[in-house]
């Protein structure tokens, strides 16, 4: 039956067997990915249950939004999960980047320092700090930056890290997901023993995790494990491929309170906001995302054991435990990553027929192609990829909110590949 629908759809019979066959070396892997996502399936819930989620709660405010019980509950559910004191989650923090520039801008004052222990971080933050000139950085605030890069073998260089602290060092930022980076994610185990070093060098500094990527993809978060705050975008993880826009920034009440009374006005603070009719879509994408992130995540293993198999280097590789949905497949070959791309976007749900071509972007230097037919625009917890036109030619290939359209899509770029003779089989 299966065979039959792939073969309608485009995918030849040698194709689907090789996918098959990959498939049969997986099971082991599969099942801690399913077991992951029970347990966290069950804490959300458990958080549903425990702050009351009603019928109410689905319905949202207009105008100021004073007294909103659906914010607030749903406020209230993100700190349960997370095993926080208290959450901001609003449709009126736009995205990531946001999210991570409200979480610094409102706990660092002038004269403050900010560290990052665990090298560069993501693109979006060198404006956000000033590296790159912007308007209105931290930079331009009087907030100074300073970072320790990790060794030669992928580690935290510890030592660095202690000459590093000092006096003027307010709040440190480690981000989970390594993004486009050639380090490996860090797991939250990880970033525990990381924190506990720090604060045993300063037990006042706020600890900030950029979790993006990295929600339900293993059973504990890094607010378990000593971080102050954490934040993240809701299209991705989080929002369970509903969420049509949002943030979220959870942590301690001080931290918290800070960030709400820079999104909104001093004086204002969480009391305002309304959550319009986006209510609805936060429930029940929180709600979806254990098992919708396992999709991602297994969609990612299958990409990686695939492409090994057709002798392609893929970081990570198949076997390696996840910590984030991202997989990288270097193609050192711009044709291949360009048909990758193609058999990605021709699997989407919407825009199938859109052609992509490597176009310019503001902030990178080489051309840049993506994929990505998507029900949210740009949501990055939908089946997407992207990559710059550099070597080593490689996909960033992510999400997929079904674990059968993943596979599709894997399979159908392959296809590509193939019919255009760019690999045999
Ligand atoms: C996606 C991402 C961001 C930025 O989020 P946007 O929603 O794209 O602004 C920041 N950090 C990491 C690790 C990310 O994956």
């Amino acid at each position: 039956m299966n065979k039959e629908i792939y073969e309608k759809m485009g995918i030849e019979n040698k194709v689907f067997d090789l996918g098959n066959s990959v498939l049969k070396g997986l099971s082991e892997s599969f099942a801690r990915i399913d077991d992951i996502a029970e347990y966290n399936q069950l804490k959300v819930l458990n958080a549903f249950r425990n702050q009351g989620v009603s019928e109410a709660c689905l319905h949202g405010t207009t105008g100021y939004g004073y007294n909103d019980y659906a914010r607030e509950t749903l406020e209230k559910v993100y700190a349960d999960i997370f095993c926080t004191e208290d959450a901001l989650v609003r449709p009126q923090i736009t995205c990531g980047t946001h999210a991570i520039a409200l979480a610094l801008f409102s706990n660092l004052r002038p004269g403050d320092e900010l560290l990052s222990p665990a090298g560069r971080l993501y693109d979006t933050m060198d404006e956000v700090i000033g590296l790159r000139d912007s308007r209105g950085s931290l930079k331009e605030y009087g907030v100074t930056y300073r970072q320790v890069d990790l060794l030669p073998d992928d580690s935290f260089d510890f030592e660095g890290i202690k000459k590093a602290i000092n006096e003027k060092t307010k709040l440190v930022t480690i981000q989970r997901s390594k993004g486009y980076q050639t380090r490996h994610s860090f797991s939250v185990e990880e970033i525990g023993k990381l924190i506990k070093f720090i604060k045993e060098i300063k037990p006042e500094v706020t600890v900030f995790v950029d979790n993006c990527y990295g929600e339900f993809t293993e059973e504990i978060e890094p607010t378990y494990v000593g971080a102050d705050m954490m934040a993240g975008s809701l299209i991705k993880n989080p929002g369970g491929g509903l969420a049509p826009i949002g943030g979220y920034i959870v942590g301690k009440k001080e931290c918290i309170e800070n960030a709400a009374a820079r999104l909104t006005s001093p004086g204002l603070g969480k009391e305002v906001g309304a959550s319009l009719e986006v209510m609805r879509s936060l429930y029940q994408g929180i709600f979806l995302a254990p098992t919708v992130t396992a999709s991602a995540v297994k969609g990612a293993v299958f990409a990686a054991a695939i492409y090994e198999k057709l002798g392609f280097k893929v970081v990570p590789s198949s076997s390696e435990i996840r910590h984030d949905i991202i997989q990288a497949v270097e193609f050192n070959d711009p044709d291949k990553l360009i048909a990758f791309c193609k058999g990605i976007q021709s699997s989407s749900p919407v825009d199938s027929f859109v052609t992509p071509e490597p176009s310019d972007m503001p902030g990178y230097e080489s051309k840049v192609i993506m994929a990505a037919g998507t029900f949210v625009s740009g949501a990055s917890i939908e089946l997407s990829a992207d990559g710059p036109l550099r070597a080593p030619y490689a996909a960033y290939f992510q999400g997929g909110i079904t674990w059968p359209h993943v596979k599709f899509g894997i399979l159908n770029t392959v296809q590509c590949l193939l019919s255009q003779n760019l690999i045999s089989l």
